[in-house]
């Protein structure tokens, strides 16, 4: 449903009207006949818009305005991290001798953009508590996976082939079980105390000879830390399996705890998340992955070592997983990492997760007036409510989330993690104000009350946007609707 008339960019089409100019053709014209099998050979016209540089310029520019990012608004989707990017780490990404290096340069002429890999590894070690890392995946769940691998690889080596099985808990993170999956493994669920953490008995009940890993999300999804890590530890190692942090969300116990010291044997990290990676849309991330010293030998190949002060790719280890990434990692959102780690020092960094657990905490006791809070205790760097009491009076989750957008916020995520009904999941994240922050609960709390006094305000929403409420199910099947020309 279209509210407001912005025309489409074939709207404003004028025959002839375009928006380059080029020299006049001084060299003979190309006969594509010549230089294509005739069936790829395009027989109509394409079918492009025709308008100036300037219509087009207006075009998008009015379009971009319509967006909805970290830097124009709140943006509390929950386990997606969505703070501010600092503004810094694009003017070092965008150094000559970052942005312009070719990643087949010989070894020799990029030394200084390998020392900042290296000493981003080093960083990391020291964050994670592990003995050493790999930059290569470019994401979380492809960290997952290549983590997964290398468990994997470590129990054939140990002639352990009957390992073929992964526990996730029920309040994982969604990745977690589809990247068992892809990494050939079987998934066994345990289960969620009432508490929201994992159940230790349940999780004796699943373990076995056959448990390659435990792949905990922590804090879990629920904005809980996982308080019995340590007998979770006991009981996995215990039957020989492997300890596998998922460590997306590090914001919540950065400089504070870490993984290594807990027991686990791998971790992986959203460097797009935590260390302001700008994200959405798909990408490029960053999902580093760290293990102890017992995985070392299959880390993905070529492996970043520092001999006498060069820096130099080993590509001589021979039970490597092998590669999982053309090249070395997404090296812009790399650099981007470490400006970010080098710019917040230490104590900044520590600075990070007392202000995203303080927001976090602060907006779920004020929010708990209205909302019920399914887990009555402290959270990390997000929460859940649930839209129980609301969905009583005919307004459902889904409608407090668009209703938001006439606010001028994003919606957090909802209806996950699946255990809660009418499922809220908000993380604040540190970068945002307490007026920021005040001005969002009241708008929560405003639709609290809407929702008793006049639930038709809050069901039609938004009402405010561009683009009325949208056929989820369409949207998500048939993002592009063709336009068809008059
Ligand atoms: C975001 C997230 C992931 C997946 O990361 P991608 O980079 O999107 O693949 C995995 N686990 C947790 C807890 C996350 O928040």
């Amino acid at each position: 449903m279209h509210k407001e008339d912005q025309p489409l960019i074939f709207e404003l089409t004028k025959p002839g009207r375009i928006g380059y100019s080029l020299p006049e053709l001084d060299i003979p014209e190309v006969d594509m006949s010549e230089m294509l099998p005739e069936e790829y050979l395009r027989v109509e016209e394409a079918d492009l818009p025709e308008v100036s540089e300037l219509d087009i310029m207006r075009h998008y520019t009015a379009l971009s305005k319509r967006n909805h990012g970290v830097d124009s608004g709140f943006y509390p989707l929950g386990s997606c991290t969505m703070k501010y990017n600092p503004k810094i780490n694009e003017n070092v990404a965008r150094f000559n001798g970052f942005a312009h290096v070719h990643p087949l340069q010989d070894e020799s002429s990029v030394q200084g953009a390998m020392e900042l890999m290296y000493d981003l590894q080093e960083h990391l070690k020291e964050i994670t508590g592990m003995d050493e890392v790999t930059l290569q995946p470019a994401a979380g769940a492809h960290g997952e996976w290549t983590g997964l691998m290398m468990i994997r690889a470590y129990h054939e080596a140990n002639g352990d082939t009957n390992r073929t099985k992964v526990i996730v808990p029920d309040s994982a993170h969604g990745t977690n079980p589809a990247s068992a999956t892809v990494a050939g493994f079987e998934t066994v669920t345990v289960k969620s105390n009432e508490h929201g953490l994992v159940d230790l008995e349940d999780l004796k009940r699943v373990v076995g000879d056959d448990t390659a890993a435990l792949m905990l999300t922590n804090p879990n999804t629920l904005g809980l830390f996982e308080e019995n890590i340590l007998e979770m530890a006991e009981i996995i190692h215990g039957a020989g399996g492997k300890l596998y942090y998922d460590g997306a969300n590090l914001n919540a116990v950065l400089s504070k705890a870490r993984p290594g010291d807990m027991g686990f044997d791998v971790v992986h990290l959203n460097l797009h998340k935590t260390f302001t990676g700008p994200h959405g849309g798909g990408g490029p991330g960053s999902g580093p992955v760290g293990v102890k010293a017992d995985l070392i030998p299959y880390l993905p190949k070529p492996v970043l070592v520092k001999k006498d002060d060069v820096f130099t790719f080993d590509y001589d280890r021979p039970d490597s997983i092998g590669r999982v990434k053309p090249y070395y990692g997404n090296f812009g959102i790399n650099v981007r990492a470490y400006t970010y780690i080098r710019t917040m020092g230490p104590d900044g960094l520590k600075a990070v997760t007392e202000y995203a657990v303080l927001n976090a905490n602060y907006m779920m006791r004020r929010l708990s007036s209205a909302y019920d809070l399914p887990f009555d205790r402290h959270c990390k760097h997000e929460f859940v409510l649930s839209g129980k009491r609301q969905k009583k009076l005919g307004v459902r989750t889904l409608d407090i989330a668009k209703r938001l957008l006439d606010f001028g916020y994003h919606p957090p995520t909802i209806y996950f993690p699946l255990n809660v009904e009418e499922c809220i999941m908000i993380e604040p994240t540190e970068t945002e104000s307490k007026e920021t922050l005040d001005s969002f609960i009241d708008a929560m709390l405003q639709i609290a009350r809407e929702a008793e006094e006049n639930p038709e305000i809050v069901q039609e929403a938004p009402h405010t946007t561009v683009i009325g409420r949208l056929d989820e199910t369409l949207a998500a099947r048939k993002p592009v609707l063709k336009y068809v020309k008059q």
